[in-house]
C-alpha cells in the first residue's frame, strides 16, 4: 500500500481552469481549445500571448483562476469520510467499479449453470 499513498488524488494533480470575466467561458486544460488549435493537456499559463477568449476575444488577462474544475468535486477534508473510497485514486476508482461490474456478470453467467 505504500506505493499508492504516494499517489496523488485527481484533484491534486488536476491544472487549475480559468475563467474570462467578460462572457464567463471556462478554459478547461485538460480539454484545450479546438477553436484556436490548442491541444488538450495545455496549461492556461502555457498558452501564447495571442491567445484570446474563443466566446467573446477577451484577453488572458481577463481571466481568472477558478482551481480545478475536472476534478472529483468536495472538500479535502471530507476525502475520509464515507467508505473510504473518495480516498481512493481514480485508477482504483476505475479497478474497483471494472472489477465489481465483472464479477457481478460472472455471477449472471453462473446463473444460467444452474439450469
Ligand atoms: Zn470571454
Amino acid at each position: 500500500m505504500s506505493e499508492a499513498a504516494n499517489e496523488k488524488t485527481l484533484a491534486e494533480q488536476a491544472p487549475p481552469s480559468y475563467e474570462c470575466r467578460a462572457c464567463g467561458y471556462t478554459y478547461v486544460p485538460s480539454k484545450g481549445d479546438s477553436k484556436n488549435n490548442i491541444p488538450p493537456g495545455t496549461l492556461f499559463t502555457d498558452l501564447p500571448k495571442s491567445w484570446k477568449c474563443p466566446v467573446c476575444g477577451a484577453r488572458k488577462t481577463a481571466f481568472v483562476n477558478i482551481g480545478a474544475t475536472d476534478a472529483p468535486s468536495g472538500f479535502a477534508e471530507n476525502l475520509n469520510y464515507g467508505f473510504g473510497v473518495n480516498n481512493l485514486t481514480p485508477g482504483q476508482k476505475n479497478l474497483l467499479i471494472f472489477g465489481a461490474l465483472l464479477l457481478g456478470f460472472l455471477f449472471f453467467l453462473s446463473l444460467y449453470a444452474l439450469g
